[in-house]
């Protein structure tokens, strides 16, 4: 700023103006004086500094034209028009653009001034700069509005981990992923495959968004994430290769492969499609996906222990519904599934059919060849019922030389039928203890069948083993099915 002619000597005493002079030109903000029709008439040099404009520039015209930019919020200017247009006195705060384009906030404050007769001559507008507390402010609020947003990011994240925690089985741990994901990453769909039991695919397991068209099944090898054996992801790096699996070029993606007790069991795919039409600038785009991919490799690393959660427990619960000696489901299991059974049973339909099969004359054979030789003929028997089992075929051992197999959906006669096969293929077995061969195994088989013989587990199973009974009766290694057999007494 240059220096002022006050014209005195230094230390002198002014007079009143010149004291005025003095200020409005060291103030340092800016000062603009406008008549009452707000045209401007004075700037002082704070002004000039700050906004670039002379007062040549703004001569004849209203300054906070020449200074409002595409940022200057609309609202505040028809609230200064409005109090100088009530000549009241106003202070706000304003974004404005200087001459060279840089934006600028000012506290402003419009002062109207009187003469003494009361009548309006000026308005005195007074600019004092806040560009860097509003930055500042700008900052905290982005900070906080980051904060705020992890915080709640961390909520739904300690809620689904709950929630994954809690899932009894693996379609209420599916169910569990696909509302969650979609909840976390609302700008994503997704989908979770699962490696097949062979381990040459992955099988779709679940997914979520709009996308219909994932692969219902993917290979290890079209796929980044599970080659290289760690998270991938893409839109995010200057050098970059699309998986074979994905079929929507230049759309962002990760690929989070799912690990459970060290081994890989599955892939999370996350695939930002539409983020462009959504408008986001490419910065911004960034920004969320970096935010994205941290989240997606938590909930890789939950689910992943939420797999081997469930897997656990079905594995327990398995073992405790599984008979330890042949590998085939137990009591307890036939007991439930049976009732599942009769319950889901198409009125219409083959109805559930009961095979009892009992080995013949076990006991001497224990006692002649001893108990391993028994059991060995036991484990046998699991075998030959292990490989006819299927969706309608449920082998179980009910204790010592007892079996069932629940057959729902299949005529008594398919039922009778399977009976007679599988006799066939134990009479069939030669089997040998310690270089011993041992005799001919047989065992004898009753038939009956839900609704035909009986309304509840107990009175069909009661029927089969009746028609087991008559079988024993006339002369084992046959079978029998119910109709033979005298019906279940009257309730
Ligand atoms: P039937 O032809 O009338 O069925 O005569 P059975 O001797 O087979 O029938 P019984 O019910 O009298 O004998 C069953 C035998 O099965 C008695 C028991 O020693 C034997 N047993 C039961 N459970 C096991 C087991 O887990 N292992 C072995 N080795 N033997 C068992
Ligand atoms: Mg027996
Ligand atoms: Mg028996």
């Amino acid at each position: 700023m240059c220096a002022k002619d006050c014209s005195g000597a230094t230390g002198d005493v002014l007079t009143e103006r010149a004291y005025a002079e003095l200020v409005a030109h060291y103030a340092p903000d800016g000062v603009i004086i406008s008549g009452p029709d707000r045209l401007t008439l004075w700037v002082n040099p704070a002004f000039t500094t700050q906004t670039g404009y002379a007062i040549a520039d703004l001569r004849d015209k209203m300054a906070v034209d020449v200074l409002r930019g595409p940022e200057t919020d609309r609202k505040i200017l028809q609230h200064i028009d409005i109090a100088c247009s009530r000549r009241r006195e106003i202070q706000t705060e304003v974004q404005l653009h200087a001459r060279d384009g840089r934006v600028f906030w000012v506290e402003l404050k419009i002062t109207p001034v009187f003469d003494a007769a009361g009548v309006h001559t000026h308005f005195i507008s007074h600019m004092h700069d806040i560009t860097e507390r509003k930055k500042l402010e700008h900052q905290n609020d982005e900070m906080r509005q980051a904060e705020e947003l992890r915080q709640s990011e961390r909520q739904l994240l300690a809620l689904t981990s709950e929630w994954l925690y809690s899932a009894k089985s693996f379609d209420e741990l599916l169910m569990v992923v696909q509302r969650a994901m979609h909840t976390l990453i609302p700008e994503a769909d997704g989908a979770l495959y699962i490696y097949g039991a062979s381990r040459s695919t992955l099988d779709l397991a679940t997914s979520w968004g709009s996308v219909p068209e994932f692969p219902p099944h993917i290979l290890p090898d079209e796929c980044w994430a599970l080659r290289r054996g760690r998270a991938y992801a893409y839109g995010l790096k200057p050098i970059q290769f699309t998986c074979d699996h994905v079929s929507k070029p230049d759309t962002p993606y990760f690929c989070l492969p799912i690990i459970a007790h060290g081994e890989t069991i599955g892939l999370l795919h996350i695939i930002f499609d539409g983020f462009e039409e959504n408008g986001l600038m490419r910065h911004m785009r960034d920004d969320v996906l970096r935010n994205r991919w941290d989240v997606s490799l938590i909930c890789a690393e939950q689910i992943s222990l939420a797999i081997a959660n469930v897997r656990l427990r079905q594995e327990l619960h398995d073992k405790s519904m599984r008979d330890a000696l042949t590998g085939l489901w137990n009591r307890r299991w036939f007991m439930e599934r049976a009732l599942r059974e009769f319950a889901s049973a198409e009125p219409q339909g083959n109805g559930v059919g009961l095979i009892m099969l009992d080995v013949d004359h076990f006991k001497a054979f224990n006692d002649r060849f001893g108990h391993d030789a028994g059991d060995l003929v036991l484990r046998e028997v699991g075998a030959i019922l292990t490989r006819v089992a299927s969706d309608r075929i449920h082998p179980c051992r009910l204790g010592g030389e007892e079996f069932v197999l629940l057959c729902p959906d299949m005529s008594v006669a398919d039922v009778a039928a399977l009976a007679c096969r599988i006799r066939g293929a134990l009479q069939a077995l030669r089997l040998s203890v310690a270089g011993t061969e041992l005799p001919q195994v047989t065992a004898s088989a009753g038939v009956a069948s839900f609704p035909d013989h009986g309304r509840s587990v107990e009175d069909v199973l009661k029927a089969a083993d009746q028609a087991l009974y008559l079988a024993k009766d006339q002369g084992r290694n046959c079978t029998v099915t119910a109709e033979n057999a005298p019906p279940p007494p009257a309730r």
